[in-house]
């Protein structure tokens, strides 16, 4: 099941479970869309690849009870600043590849 992480990993901006500023690489790691904008460029720190919307899990509709409430959010924060410098680095080298070609 999808971890759902409370937090951007960058900032620590806070990424409720309803949040649609959640972004998610294939890991799940998980940024806000301002830092995989402005800080990332859509280059996952972690493993390289690029982001996707985090889906929202249904919290006011019960089927089957794949609620939130029955599947809740992870509470461990991940705060984990990007190094600018490794960051451009990483960017240089696999930025200008499409996310699907690298
Ligand atoms: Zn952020
Ligand atoms: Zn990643």
């Amino acid at each position: 099941m999808l971890e759902l992480r409370p937090s951007c990993e960058h900032c620590n901006t806070a990424l409720p479970a309803h949040s649609t500023q959640a972004l998610i690489c294939s890991f799940e790691c998980t940024f806000c869309a301002q830092c995989v904008d402005k800080v990332l460029a859509n280059v996952c720190p972690n493993c390289g690849g690029g982001f996707a919307p985090r889906p929202i899990r249904p919290s006011h509709i019960d089927v089957s009870g794949n609620t939130l409430s029955a599947n809740p959010m992870s509470a461990t924060v991940r705060h984990r600043p990007v190094d600018p410098h490794k960051q451009a680095l990483l960017v240089a080298a696999v930025g200008a590849i499409a996310a699907e070609l690298r």
